[in-house]
């Protein structure tokens, strides 16, 4: 009999089991697929360390989870600089001083934040959707080629129909600077992620291929508590109903040439590409394998977003205000299930980054080692 029995070797699965492991607790971790880390799953092929299920840079200004992630792998200096491509037009990400120079020939900060501060003119008050936030954050023109054909593709709906926060991710700056992310600590981990998630599994058991809601009885018997972080609709049969969410499907291909792109990641921001990003995988890691070997070939990713079906992969939540309500239902019937914790992205609904999970699973685990009074 184990104390625990943790659905979902991802991220939030894998640390609770290391810090309940460590308290002296007894785990059991098991996951429907045939592989540990979750979506952070990296592969090996020809030398390079593929992203299954889209790119992964681990980056965050925590750091407790930087500290506590490096307990497990070391870290290369991989900063992520998208480009994006319009139709041929390439333009600097996040929005920068390179992008505005490309976009309009401005060339100090003054003339480009009066570039988007004429344009910003057209949103009175404040901003209601994705597409009002955009345009009062980097004006029209950006808007239009780098902003809303990409997100439509991304979300399967309208600008106009989507919440202004998803845009607020990326940062936008007067500087000439194109670090994707403002944070204080960003790499790869070296040797890939699948790597580091096992290293923290590393001594506990770990089932794979084991589904826990088709097994749910017997699975259960095994542990006196459960940790569940698969989607919290599942886990109660979809009695209140479905809770949306996008899928992506990957296109991946190895090519006997050294460069295909030239960058790890090109987001394709019009509408007719039918692709949103496409990641060649090596520069992650700069093209060298482990011992520093320049790579002959490489591997690519298109990466597609799709209508989330039952069945499907659910990869992104879609955290509009009908689903948002929906969560906070069945949150009600997860907060009334006895010896039950629910976690993660799927488990809680949310559209987490990793060191974001890393920082929640750690609290879970506290709580649940340290007595409370
Ligand atoms: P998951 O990794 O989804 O793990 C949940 C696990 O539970 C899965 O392995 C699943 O198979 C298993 N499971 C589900 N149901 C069951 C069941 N019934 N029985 C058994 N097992 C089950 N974050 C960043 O910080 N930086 C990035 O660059 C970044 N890029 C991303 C790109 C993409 C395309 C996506 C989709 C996400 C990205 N993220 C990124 C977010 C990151 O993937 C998540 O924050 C993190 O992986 C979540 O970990 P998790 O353990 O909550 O979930
Ligand atoms: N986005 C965009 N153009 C881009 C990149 C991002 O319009 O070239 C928007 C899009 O709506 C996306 C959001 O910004 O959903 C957040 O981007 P991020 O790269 O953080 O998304 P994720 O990596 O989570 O898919």
């Amino acid at each position: 009999m184990y104390d625990y029995l943790i659905v979902g070797a991802g991220l939030f699965g894998a640390v609770v089991a290391r810090e309940l492991t460590d308290a002296g607790k007894r785990v059991l971790v098991i996951d429907r697929r045939d592989h540990v880390a979750g979506n952070t799953y990296t592969e090996r092929a020809e030398g390079i360390n593929v992203h299954r299920y889209g790119a992964h840079i681990f980056h965050t200004n925590d750091p407790v989870s930087w500290k506590y992630v490096n307990r497990f792998a070391e870290f290369n200096r991989y900063t992520n600089s998208p480009i994006a491509d319009y139709k041929g037009e390439l333009y600097s990400l996040p929005f920068n001083m390179y992008t505005f120079n490309k976009m309009w020939g401005v060339v100090t900060p003054e003339e480009a934040a009066k570039k988007i501060e004429e344009q910003r003119q057209e949103i009175k008050g404040e901003p209601r959707n994705l597409e009002e936030q955009a345009i009062s954050l980097v004006g029209r023109d950006i808007y239009e080629k780098l902003i809303k054909g990409y997100t439509e593709k991304q979300w399967g709906r309208q600008c106009s129909e989507l919440p202004s926060f998803i845009i607020k991710r990326l940062p936008v700056r007067f500087t000439y600077d194109n670090n994707y992310f403002n944070a204080l600590y960003q790499g790869i981990p070296k040797g890939g992620y699948t790597k580091l998630v096992q290293n923290m599994l590393s001594g506990i058991d770990t089932e794979l291929g084991t589904d826990f809601l088709k097994d749910r009885d017997a699975l259960r018997a095994r542990a006196g508590r459960l940790i569940y972080t698969g989607p919290i609709d599942a886990y109660f049969d979809y009695s209140l109903g479905h809770l949306e969410y996008r899928s992506l499907r990957f296109e991946t291909e190895l090519l006997d040439i050294p460069n295909y792109q030239g960058n790890a990641v090109v987001n394709y921001t019009d509408r007719e590409t039918p692709w949103t990003r496409l990641i060649e995988h090596k520069w992650f890691e700069f093209g060298k394998d482990e011992d520093g070997n320049d790579l002959p070939k490489t591997v690519i990713s298109k990466e597609y977003s799709m209508d989330w079906h039952p069945g499907d992969e659910p990869y992104y939540p879609v955290n509009d205000e009908e689903n948002g309500r929906l969560y906070r239902e069945y949150r009600q019937l997860a907060d009334r299930e006895k010896d039950v914790i629910f976690g993660g992205r799927l488990g809680e609904y949310k559209y987490y980054d990793m060191d974001q999970v890393v920082s929640k699973a750690l609290e879970v685990s506290h709580c649940l080692t340290v007595p409370q009074n």
